[in-house]
């Protein structure tokens, strides 16, 4: 097979694909890789894979280029490495996958480069098919795709009926950007609103496929979260706190990002909606006297 032909099959790969060279180089970046990440095989070959491109950040939100690269580590011990990080996309939110990579071992043992294989993650969650059938119902928030608040609230008067029937548990997640009228103030409405987008898909990536996400108003999020006991509930809104702490949009030169201010409240029996909903909004004001970019529980 020709060296074209070859290049063209790895195109077409479910997964993601790039190669580096031993300067850690990016000399190879397939179609899905820029289905993935929003970025063309243009803007990244010849660049680094530590020019912060990708900016891959763990679990825990820790920066990997700089220390900690996987594909470094690879290449140093010539050995595989697979892990799940999360990677920056082009628009600016961060999306989950399972990254896989081997160094390229020349004939003579000295390793050539490395070569990463990643698969999107938030394919899987079945976010999608819910978000289909939301919008059939038309209950789906016009700018960002999400759950709208009449959905969002038929949806916990549900699981309050579920939660006193049969003791189901869930938690609410209250969501406030920090300062988001400066944004507006600073860059103008529409990358205001393009910031709201970046934000919403961090929530639909975040979310497992039984749990919903919401648009309560303006730059308000709402999120539903089922089957959940306390100390899971506050790793679930720390992640989502420092995930959109970590995306940011490209704008000119130069890169927009927000914080958000969290408050997070397990469901009680004899709970009413405005009960629920004003417990989870007052813990998120607690977060903004607190100095905003943070979550507040009450349990
Ligand atoms: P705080 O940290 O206290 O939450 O400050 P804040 O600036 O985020 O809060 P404030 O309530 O003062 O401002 C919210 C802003 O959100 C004002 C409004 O213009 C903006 N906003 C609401 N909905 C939209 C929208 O759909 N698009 C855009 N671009 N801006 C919106
Ligand atoms: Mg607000
Ligand atoms: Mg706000």
């Amino acid at each position: 097979m020709s060296q074209p032909d070859y290049l063209q099959l790895l195109d077409h790969l479910y997964d993601g694909l790039y190669f580096v060279d031993p300067q850690r180089k990016i000399t190879f970046w397939n179609r899905t890789a820029e289905q993935i990440t929003g970025f063309t095989a243009d803007e990244v070959i010849g660049s680094h894979c530590y020019d912060n491109i990708l900016n891959h950040v763990d679990a825990d939100g820790n920066a990997l280029c700089e220390s900690g690269c996987p594909m470094a580590k690879a290449m140093d011990t010539n050995a595989s490495i697979e892990s799940e990080v999360y990677l920056r996309h082009k628009q600016g939110h961060r999306v989950p996958v399972a990254v896989r990579i081997r160094p390229l071992p020349g004939a003579e043992g000295q390793v050539l480069g490395g070569i990463e294989l990643f698969q999107d993650l938030s394919e899987k969650t079945g976010v999608l098919l819910q978000l289909e059938e939301l919008r059939q119902l038309a209950l789906v928030d016009s700018l960002t795709g999400l759950a709208n608040r009449n959905y969002f609230e038929r949806e916990i008067e549900v699981h309050l009926q579920e939660q006193a029937r049969y003791g189901w548990p869930f938690g609410l997640l209250f969501v406030d950007i920090d300062n988001f009228k400066q944004v507006n103030d600073n860059y103008g409405h529409e990358v205001g609103d393009r910031v709201l987008q970046m934000v919403a898909r961090n929530l639909k990536h975040i979310c497992r496929p039984f749990d919903v996400f919401g648009r309560w108003g303006g730059e308000e999020f709402i999120g539903l979260v089922r089957n959940i006991q306390g100390p899971e509930m506050k790793v679930i809104a720390e992640r989502l706190r420092m995930l959109i702490e970590n995306s940011q949009l490209q704008q000119g030169d130069g890169f927009v990002g927000v914080t958000v201010s969290v408050g997070a409240t397990l469901a009680r029996v004899g709970d009413t909606l405005s009960d629920l909903v004003k417990r989870a909004d007052e813990l998120m004001y607690r977060s903004k006297n607190k100095g905003k970019n943070c979550v507040t529980t009450d349990f």
